[in-house]
C-alpha cells in the first residue's frame, strides 16, 4: 500500500471535523512550499508601459529580475509596489499590514511581533497609511442614496514633536482634558460622511475647531453624488453643500432625532464611536499624520469582513508614486 494510499484510507475513520483540520494542515504545507513562487513566477505585463514581452533579467540581492523588451525597463515582482526597495519580505509586510487594518495594534507591538526597530515599523506603517490616502485621493470616496454628514472633534496630540516654544498653551499629557471648554482651537476637526445602506464612509481633516462653509464645501467637493439626500446636524455650513452638488440636504434638529424617525444621524454618529475608539488606543495621532488615519477609518470602516481584499490591494497594487522615507516624514498635513 502507497503512503497515498494509507493516508486515504486512515482518513475515513477521522470525524468530518478531524478530516476538516488534516485538510487544513495540507494546505498550510503546501502554502509553505510554494513561498516566495511570487519572486518567481514571470509577471504578464510590464508596470512601466504595461508591455507584455516580459523576460527573465538575472537576479538582485537574491530577488528575479525581469526586463521588459517594449520599454527596456528592468523591475521585479514588487516594483511600484509599497514593498519596493524595502528589506523585508513580502510575508513580513502583509503581517504589518494585518496590524495597520486591525487599528489596535500599536507601533510598539508590530515592531516586537516581527522583530524589527520601532523606526522600522513607523515607516512601514506610514508607507501603508499613505497607499491608502493616495488611493483616496486617486478615487474619491462617494456618498450617495441616503447619507449622514456631521463632524467630530479630537483634541491635538503633539506625539512625537517636541512642543513649540510658542504654544498658546502648556504642554498636555496624554489623556489630560482640553484646557478650554466646547469647541476651541485645541480640537482637531474631522468632517465625516457615511451612506446608510453601509456602503460608503469617509473622513477628512482640514481645520481645527468648527468648519466654515468653505471647509465643508472644500471636505466634501466631488464626494457627494448626483441625487444624494443627506441628514447633517444644525450647522449651517452644509446646507451650501447644496452649491456645488446635485444633492438635497436636510437638517435633523434634536426633537427629531428622540422621536428616532428617520431623521437622525445614528450612522454617522457609530462611525464616531469607532474612530474614537481607535485614537483613545493609539493614544492620540500626531496631527500631520490625521488625514492617513482618516482614510485608513474610512477603508476598514467600509470593508467589514473585506479585510482580506483590501491588504492584497495594499501590497499588490502598483502606485504611480512609491513613498520612500523620506515622503514618510515630509509630506504631512499642516493646519494652522
Ligand atoms: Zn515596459
Amino acid at each position: 500500500m502507497t503512503d497515498y494510499e494509507m493516508i486515504c484510507q486512515e482518513s475515513r475513520n477521522l470525524s468530518a471535523e478531524e478530516q476538516a483540520r488534516v485538510l487544513q494542515y495540507i494546505q498550510q504545507i503546501q502554502n509553505k512550499n510554494s513561498g516566495g513562487k511570487a519572486e518567481r513566477e514571470k509577471p504578464e505585463h510590464c508596470p512601466r508601459c504595461g508591455g507584455s514581452s516580459v523576460i527573465r533579467f538575472g537576479h538582485k540581492r537574491g530577488k528575479q529580475r525581469f526586463c521588459c523588451k517594449d520599454c527596456g525597463g528592468v523591475f521585479m515582482v514588487s516594483s511600484g509596489t509599497i514593498m519596493e526597495n524595502s528589506h523585508y519580505d513580502e510575508e513580513i509586510w502583509s503581517e504589518a499590514v494585518a496590524d495597520t487594518l486591525d487599528g489596535f495594534v500599536s507601533l510598539d507591538e508590530t515592531a516586537q511581533r516581527l522583530g524589527m526597530s520601532h523606526d522600522a515599523a513607523f515607516h512601514m506603517r506610514h508607507k501603508i497609511l499613505m497607499s491608502m490616502e493616495a488611493r483616496e485621493k486617486a478615487s474619491p470616496t462617494q456618498l450617495g442614496g441616503i447619507s449622514e454628514l456631521d463632524e467630530t472633534y479630537v483634541l491635538e496630540s503633539l506625539k512625537g514633536r517636541k512642543f513649540p516654544e510658542n504654544a498658546s498653551r502648556e504642554p498636555r499629557n496624554h489623556g489630560e482634558k482640553a484646557t478650554q471648554r466646547g469647541i476651541s482651537n485645541e480640537q482637531i476637526c474631522i468632517m465625516t460622511g457615511v451612506e446608510r445602506n453601509g456602503g460608503s464612509a469617509y473622513a477628512v481633516t482640514l481645520n481645527r475647531a468648527h468648519p466654515s462653509a468653505g471647509e465643508i464645501k472644500t471636505a466634501f467637493q466631488g464626494h457627494i453624488e448626483t441625487g444624494c439626500v443627506a441628514f447633517t446636524d444644525g450647522l449651517k455650513g452644509y446646507g451650501h453643500l447644496e452649491e456645488i452638488a446635485d444633492c438635497v440636504i436636510e437638517s435633523v434638529d434634536r426633537q427629531e432625532q428622540k422621536n428616532a424617525g428617520t431623521a437622525n444621524l445614528n450612522n454617522v454618529n457609530n462611525f464616531h464611536s469607532y474612530i474614537h475608539e481607535r485614537y483613545s488606543h493609539y493614544r492620540g495621532v500626531a496631527i500631520q499624520y490625521i488625514n492617513r488615519y482618516n482614510s485608513l477609518f474610512s477603508t476598514v470602516y467600509r470593508a467589514k469582513e473585506s479585510f482580506s481584499h483590501v491588504a492584497d490591494a495594499i501590497l499588490h497594487s502598483i502606485s504611480a508614486h512609491v513613498f520612500s522615507c523620506w515622503d514618510v516624514h515630509h509630506t504631512a498635513l499642516v493646519i494652522i
